[in-house]
């Protein structure tokens, strides 16, 4: 489809030429998102109205439903009447496996398009502030990944496998099944890529999913709906509800039995209410807390690069990624050629004026301040930099906007504050130690006893410290090499935490296999009655 085309689509209520139009003026507004069910964009209903407000300076942004839970039986019907067995598997509907793979061909090719790519970069940056850069990432991945499954992918996505039997006419296939009527609960962190690869997933394995993204930044998923319905998808294929995060408990608690999954990305508190809920029917991407472990072979050469991979995987998108360099372990041997200014002069560098630092969406700056304050009073601690909040703007308060803070301690502290210095705070914060060659058995150990095992970097060219340091981790996404990094995790990594059974994955084929689909064993057993056969003796 060309742009033009594309350009005068009407995109909801919110036509996409008004959004493709002054996003200069800072609250132009972008629209009122609406609920999906039964294929029909629902009429916003004046009574459950809730307006989102702009994070950069508190004036309303676009309204949506806070649908009540007296409103959730049409969308728990709808979920209800898709069965276990899925809207297609290898027996039935087959059809659906090319016509997903032809939606995801178009909508990578509208995707690709710049004025496409801006609109949805420009809309990602109005709900959930980050640079224009870290934004554009959201977009390319996700077009990357349609990219992937275009064709004849989704089908190779339901691949089995055969095993030869006892007898001729006995043959075992292995299938992927779907899990029929599932849920997928999205955080605000990174309102496009998340829902949309979780969503595609869900669809290309079978499943009718329902959607609940944060209502803070929903209105871009539910364009990205909309764009893949330009692209053939049919309407009924995804439900689609606003609600707030406590109502969506309700519903699923209500609809609990009828619902075989939920695939869940956010705080770890929430996801283990939900994990009760549904017992244990979860795929779960929940906090991280991802380390960062600079290796002994010190390298000049390498310092810049370093110190540059630091300040992006600590500080990009205000430090509000889940895979955000939380701990930084430092060899000695980093200290002497200035790892800590580097890394302060390039925090420095960050701007609120180009969002590389920006509104923290979920901490306050009271709630930031405590929290580095009790850090503060271990002793031996040191500011490395930052540690105040932001001057010179106007986003609301029950926002935080802080400076890139790092605060060091020594390796002991760990002994008495474990908790309160593995604690994630969802923001431009991170704590520095330095451990020499006789103390690296103390950080390992300081890794196992960490709760959550999403992202790791061990920063290093040294064959024998990646071996010392990975035999004895598990982070489910680790990097390692001089250019390791926490952050920037593409369509063609598995993005997940390992070591929790309930673990989901995002982005690979392996990940979209394993979240979204069982397994299925069907023997074959056919052929002529055995010769000579006669009724055996009871056994
Ligand atoms: P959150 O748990 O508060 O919210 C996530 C989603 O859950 C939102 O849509 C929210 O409305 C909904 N929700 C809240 N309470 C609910 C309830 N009782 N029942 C059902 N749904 C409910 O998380 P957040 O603060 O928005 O996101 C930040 C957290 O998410 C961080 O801890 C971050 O590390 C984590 N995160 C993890 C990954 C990952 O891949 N592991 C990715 C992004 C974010």
């Amino acid at each position: 489809m060309l742009v033009k085309d594309f350009r005068t689509l009407k995109l909801g209520e919110s036509l996409l030429n008004e959004c493709l139009g002054d996003f200069s003026r800072p609250d132009f507004p972008i629209g009122v998102a609406q609920n999906l069910v039964d294929g029909e964009w629902q009429p916003l209903a004046p009574e459950w109205k809730r307006t989102i407000v702009n994070p950069l300076t508190g004036n309303p942004l676009y309204e949506l439903p806070a649908t009540p839970p007296s409103e959730f039986s049409r969308f728990g019907e709808a979920l209800r009447r898709c069965p276990k067995s899925g809207r297609h598997n290898a027996f039935q509907n087959v059809e659906r496996y090319k016509m997903l793979g032809a939606v995801s061909a178009r909508a990578a090719m509208l995707l690709s398009d710049v004025v496409v790519q801006d609109y949805f970069t420009r809309l990602i940056r109005r709900v959930m502030p980050k640079s224009y850069r870290q934004a554009l990432g959201e977009v390319t991945v996700v077009q990357k990944f349609l990219e992937n499954f275009s064709g004849d992918q989704v089908r190779f996505l339901a691949k089995g496998f055969s095993i030869p039997g006892d007898h001729l006419g006995q043959e075992t296939r292995g299938y992927r099944w779907p899990y029929g009527p599932v849920v997928i609960i999205t955080p605000f962190n990174f309102p496009l890529e998340i829902p949309a690869l979780q969503l595609m997933g869900a669809l290309y394995m079978g499943n009718l999913p329902l959607i609940k993204a944060d209502s803070k930044v929903s209105i871009v998923v539910e364009q990205f709906i909309r764009l893949l319905h330009t692209c053939g998808l049919p309407k009924e294929d995804i439900i689609s509800l606003h609600c707030t995060g406590q109502d969506m408990g309700i519903f699923l608690a209500q609809y609990n039995e009828d619902i075989r999954l939920v695939q869940f990305t956010g705080s770890t508190g929430v996801a283990e209410k939900i994990s009760e809920i549904m017992h244990g029917r979860v795929r779960i991407e929940d906090s991280g807390f991802d380390w960062k472990i600079l290796g002994p072979d010190a390298d000049k050469k390498w310092l810049d690069y370093v110190a540059w991979q630091c300040d992006q995987d600590a500080y990009a998108a205000s430090g509000q990624k889940c895979s955000a360099e939380s701990i930084l372990f430092v060899h000695k041997n980093w200290t002497p050629l200035g790892i800590i200014d580097k890394m302060r002069s390039l925090a420095a560098r960050r701007e609120l004026k180009d969002l590389t630092i920006g509104p923290v969406m979920t901490w306050t700056n009271e709630q930031i301040g405590s929290h580095i304050a009790k850090v503060m009073q271990i002793d031996g601690a040191e500011l490395l930099f930052g540690g105040v909040p932001l001057s010179g703007h106007s986003i609301p308060a029950e926002y935080g906007a802080f400076q890139p803070t790092a605060i060091q301690v020594p390796l002991s502290a760990f002994m008495q504050h474990f908790e309160l210095l593995t604690t994630e705070l969802f923001g431009p914060f991170q704590i520095v130690v330095e451990y020499d060659d006789t103390t690296l058995d103390m950080v390992l150990d300081i890794m196992e006893r960490m709760t959550h095992h999403l992202t790791a970097a061990v920063v290093s060219n040294d064959d024998a410290f990646h071996n010392k340091v990975l035999g004895a981790t598990l982070n489910g996404t680790t990097y390692m090499g001089m250019r390791a990094r926490t952050t920037g995790a593409p369509q063609n990594h598995w993005f997940g935490s390992a070591g929790d059974p309930r673990a989901a994955g995002i982005g690979t084929p392996e990940a979209i296999i394993s979240t979204w689909s069982c397994h299925r064993e069907i023997v074959t057993d056919r052929g002529a009655v055995p010769s000579g056969w006669s009724i055996p003796p009871a056994s």
